[in-house]
């Protein structure tokens, strides 16, 4: 039997808008029973990556995590919303300004901070790293991400969001240990599998192309995507957004896996948005494909000329929020108006990208990368 996978047309954020289309997503999903029992604790896992207001599209939308959060307790469950930002540094600043707050203080809802909770460790390939508990206790995890490209895993999604299921720094940490793409996706690929979710409802109303997860071009898609199984969900919306599978390294890890499947003939495309969609192709950024096709021992000699760094723009105001967030310090505060980068150590990872509140870092790349964004060099 085929996977399913559905689209459910949504104009914008109104409530009435987002009630109905989650409303028909689910029905064409199976309805909520499918999933969601009476009594049950449900952990809905929106992307909270930073401290944005909704319309910058850089978090999932509250409206469609509270739409979610009725059609849950109509089924008889009790639902908690959790996460844990892209570093551990004031969650608190995260939940108020992205709407959470007050979306789930107006909702009844427990907002649990993923940072404060206890976790369990696992071990993958001689890492250890450590999983929040309220995630493995729940009885059902939503996941609800936010369609975005990903300077270093081109897309981030349903797999990329789970992410956010590990507190604390580690995060940051195992950006080091993982410094390349393929490197980095094939742990995700291995935490995906360790957390899978049971289903999965994507916020692709307003999408972000170009250089994301924070500083891409807003994109209206207009719709809400599900599955029950989110590698299917993140195949499907390449398909249909015109993303080469093979530029998406975490799926092709998944496959080799055997963790759910992204085999455009094994889906089943249900839902009222018509296909194939009638837009140009999702502009993606180069750089992790590129990185992904250069040899690790070339990496190291190349490095020099192949490298993707911040850059500091005077939107600036010197919070230091990039220094902490940086898991090999190469950046600094110092008497001048912005922070310093050491070229030499940084590894590219973005997380000074993703947590920086005034969108005041700009990712450059280098010259050859530049060359291959303009189309002089094979992709
Ligand atoms: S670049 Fe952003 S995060 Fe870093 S110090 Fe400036 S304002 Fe803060
Ligand atoms: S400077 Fe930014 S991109 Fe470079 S390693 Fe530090 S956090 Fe990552």
């Amino acid at each position: 039997m085929r996977t399913k996978v559905a689209l459910s047309a949504c104009p914008d954020y109104s409530p009435a808008n987002i009630q109905a289309a989650i409303a028909k997503l689910l029905g064409d999903l199976g309805g909520i029973a499918t999933w969601v029992r009476p009594g049950q604790t449900v952990l809905l896992k929106p992307n909270l990556l930073s401290a944005r207001t909704p319309d910058r599209a850089v978090t999932t939308h509250p409206e469609v995590v509270r739409a979610m959060i009725r059609a849950v307790k109509a089924a008889g469950a009790s639902p908690i919303v959790a996460d844990s930002a892209c570093n551990a540094i004031q969650i608190e600043r995260v939940w108020d300004k992205t709407g959470f707050k007050a979306m789930c203080g107006e909702e009844s809802v427990p907002l649990v901070n993923l940072e404060k909770s206890s976790s369990v460790q696992f071990n993958w390939a001689g890492v250890v790293y450590s999983v929040a508990k309220p995630v493995l206790d729940a009885a059902l995890v939503i996941n609800m991400p936010k369609l975005k490209t990903h300077m270093l895993t081109v897309l981030t999604n349903a797999v990329k969001n789970m992410y956010g299921t590990l507190p604390g720094f580690q995060k940051t940490i195992l950006h080091k240990q993982y410094p390349t793409p393929n490197q980095f996706c094939a742990f995700l690929a291995a935490l995906y599998a360790r957390v899978k979710p049971g289903l999965t409802i994507s916020d692709a109303v307003i999408a972000m192309a170009g250089n994301g997860p924070t500083s891409g071009d807003l994109t209206h898609l207009g719709f809400l995507a599900g599955s029950p199984d989110g590698v299917a969900l993140d195949a499907a919306l390449c398909h249909i957004l015109k993303i080469p599978l093979n530029k998406v390294p975490y799926l092709g890890s998944l496959q080799r896996a055997g963790v759910g499947t992204a085999d455009w003939s094994q889906i089943e495309m249900v839902g009222n948005v018509p296909l194939p969609l009638q837009r140009p192709p999702f502009h993606i950024p180069v750089t992790a494909s590129l990185l992904n096709q250069i040899p690790i021992w070339l990496l190291k000699l190349v490095a020099p000329y192949v490298w993707i760094r911040p850059a500091f723009t005077a939107r600036c105001v010197k919070c230091g929020l990039c220094v902490k967030a940086c898991p090999v310090k190469a950046l600094r505060l110092n008497e001048g108006p912005m922070p310093v980068l050491t070229p030499t150590a940084c590894i590219g990872c973005c997380c000074c990208h993703e947590v920086c509140p005034e969108r005041a870092v700009e990712m450059t790349q280098s010259f050859l990368l530049n060359l291959r964004k303009r189309g002089k060099l094979p992709s």
